[in-house]
């Protein structure tokens, strides 16, 4: 398994087809998240985009980080705010979630989801201002972890970072219509020009193909996610200012360095290693050839039954090519291990179409800790690099040679201060702290009646 991605955002302002721009920018994202609405192609009928007119959207590719998959939790959530209508999708997590909800719920507030999202319209409702900024404002002095917000109002969209950083988000321009994506491949898909990332800390607002900027809070600790560059983001994005694209074939360059090997050739796990396999292979001169084919066409996971099914979860996204394998020692890249089961499975696959040695290779140091700022982790038990030393993961998968990336050497080939990363699902520090663990179904304690 992967770490699973967070969630996608899109804004549009000012176009007739915002609902229909909103509808391709979250094709783009899809990456980021499936769980609600789903596929966004098979979700967006034209017949329900035809319905949505007017010259501002926003939508929202959820994968849920806190609370379940209920309706009540699809996002953007749409409420009644001081009299004024109001939608808002979140792309993150909140460390202090629960610590908020018991509070509010102890002075008689009642929620309709168990997202940590819905905190926020109700931190704006509680404050004393009357204006939007004022209200955000107010709701980000008191919500602590990670947030990319897009609000969509009856004249405007309005987008905010976190004051960490933690995940991208940015702005862009065709002609008088204004967009803001998580990445930036939400913007090439509607012929949007990349204006610039919203800092962290920063809030700016579309209104009448203007744009107006403020900061609501100063940065004292940058914390961009790491993991953004080794996986989340598509490689065809400009993240935190870099592309994504040239920063993993960096990691594979880099990686080649700490950890040779004697091999014939070099092959990737598809596709979000790929640039990363392609740097080793340049770097060290050892042919990439394309050994693992991915099937493209798998849905939704399910559920496998029996031992027999599950057997075939690998298989089903994945085919080695017997003829390039065979009796070859491969180098085989990947940009990370979580449970470590996936990749057993996998070096297995490759083990029985003939393939002579294998030589692991992960484009990023071993995850330790999970993590709580809006990315899906297994609990720390589950992480086979929590528990076991890089030789013992080697013989957990079955390979001839395992190396990760060192953290500096990841760090390095960014190209960006080493500093300005949140690195906690490596080492355990934690840039924003929190009291407990924040948990993924923290706020669920209505039972499973609402659905
Ligand atoms: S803990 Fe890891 S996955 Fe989570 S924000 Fe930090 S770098 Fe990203």
């Amino acid at each position: 398994m992967k770490l699973r991605h967070n969630c996608g955002l899109i804004g549009v302002q000012g176009s007739v087809n915002a609902s229909r721009l909103a509808y391709m920018g979250l094709y783009a994202l899809q990456h980021r998240g499936q769980e609600s609405p789903g596929l966004v192609s098979e979700t967006y009928e034209d017949e329900i985009l035809t319905q949505l007119d007017g010259a501002l959207a926003i939508g929202h590719n959820r994968y849920s980080t806190t609370g379940s998959q209920r309706s009540s939790n699809i996002q953007p959530l749409v409420v009644d705010l001081k009299g004024e209508p109001l939608a808002i999708a979140h792309n993150g997590n909140l460390v202090n979630a629960r610590e908020l909800r018991n509070a509010m719920e102890n002075e008689g507030s009642i929620f309709q989801s168990t997202t940590d999202s819905e905190l926020f319209v109700h931190l704006m409702a509680r404050s004393k201002k009357d204006d939007l900024q004022g209200m955000i404002e107010a709701a980000t002095g008191v919500a602590r972890g990670s947030y990319c917000l897009v609000l969509l109002t009856v004249n405007s969209v309005v987008a905010l970072r976190d004051p960490n950083g933690f995940h991208p988000l940015c702005l862009g321009r065709n002609g008088d219509t204004i967009f803001v994506a998580s990445e930036s491949c939400g913007l090439d898909i509607v012929g949007a020009s990349f204006e610039r990332e919203i800092e962290p800390g920063e809030i700016v607002t579309a209104c009448g193909g203007e744009v107006t900027a403020s900061r609501f809070a100063e940065t004292d600790r940058l914390s961009m996610c790491v993991f953004e560059l080794i996986y989340f983001s598509r490689p065809d994005s400009v993240v935190f200012g870099v592309s994504v694209d040239a920063v993993r074939k960096a990691f594979g360059r880099r990686l080649a360095k700490e950890h040779p090997a004697d091999a014939d050739i070099v092959i990737s796990v598809p596709d979000s290693s790929n640039a990363a396999a392609l740097g080793y292979s340049q770097e060290s001169g050892i042919p990439l050839e394309f050994g693992m084919i991915r099937n493209h066409y798998v849905g939704r996971t399910f559920i496998y039954p029996t031992s027999e099914l599950r057997d075939h979860r690998v298989r089903i996204k994945y085919n080695p090519v017997k003829e390039l394998l065979a009796g070859k020692r491969v180098v085989v890249v990947d940009d990370s291990i979580v449970r470590g089961t996936t990749s057993r499975e996998l070096m297995r696959m490759l083990r029985n179409v003939g393939t002579k040695e294998i030589h692991v290779r992960i484009s990023s140091p071993p995850i330790r800790f999970p993590c709580f700022y809006g990315i899906d982790t297994p609990t720390r038990e589950e992480l086979i690099a929590a528990r076991n030393k890089v030789r013992e993961i080697a013989r957990f998968l079955e390979v001839d040679s395992l190396g990760y990336l060192s953290a500096d050497g990841m760090l390095e080939s960014t190209g960006l201060a080493p500093g300005d990363f949140c690195v906690a699902c490596f080492t355990g520090d934690y840039p924003v702290g929190f009291s407990s663990e924040p948990r993924k179904f923290a706020l669920e304690h209505f039972g499973d009646y609402l659905v």
